[in-house]
């Protein structure tokens, strides 16, 4: 061993150096096998930890049923909007059906899966506008029609 301090040399079994009292220091190799397979194991132990609950219960669990309202808000708002141009009063019910499961669906599924819950929420509206405007244009024209068969 030695000295780091006085570069005098003794014996390995002190602790300390007998010529100026300074500390053994512990030397760069005799440090790093100590302390690099500590972060590795506990690595291993965190991902091993991480893979069981993402690997299986989300996946499983949430993504089926939160689907639901989505795919059902997209139907809903494609009908309102065809139903809106017939039947206005129709379209309008299915537009705010599609507009409520659409705005629920959002806030249950996670973001990379919202498109069709999105859709069907922007088709809702869409259907409500479209049946409200032609639930006007009818009622211009039904107006319209029964003044000119009165007169
Ligand atoms: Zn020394």
């Amino acid at each position: 061993m030695i000295c780091n301090n006085c570069k005098q040399s003794y014996d390995d079994s002190l602790n300390a150096c007998p010529y100026c009292g300074a500390v053994k220091m512990p030397t760069a190799e005799s440090a790093a096998p100590q302390q690099s397979p500590q972060p590795q194991q506990n690595q291993q132990a965190y991902t091993a930890y991480q893979q069981q609950p993402y690997g299986q219960v989300p996946q499983v669990q949430t993504a089926p049923p939160a689907k639901g309202p989505a795919t059902t808000s997209l139907v809903c708002g494609i009908i309102a909007i065809v139903l809106g141009c017939l039947v206005p009063i129709a379209g309008i019910i299915l537009g705010i059906i599609a507009v409520v499961t659409g705005n629920k669906a959002k806030r249950i599924l996670p973001p990379e899966q919202r498109g069709s819950a999105n859709a069907g929420f922007i088709c809702g509206i869409i259907g409500i506008v479209v049946a409200v405007i032609f639930w006007i244009i009818n009622a211009v024209i039904i107006s319209s029609l029964t003044s000119f068969l009165y007169y």
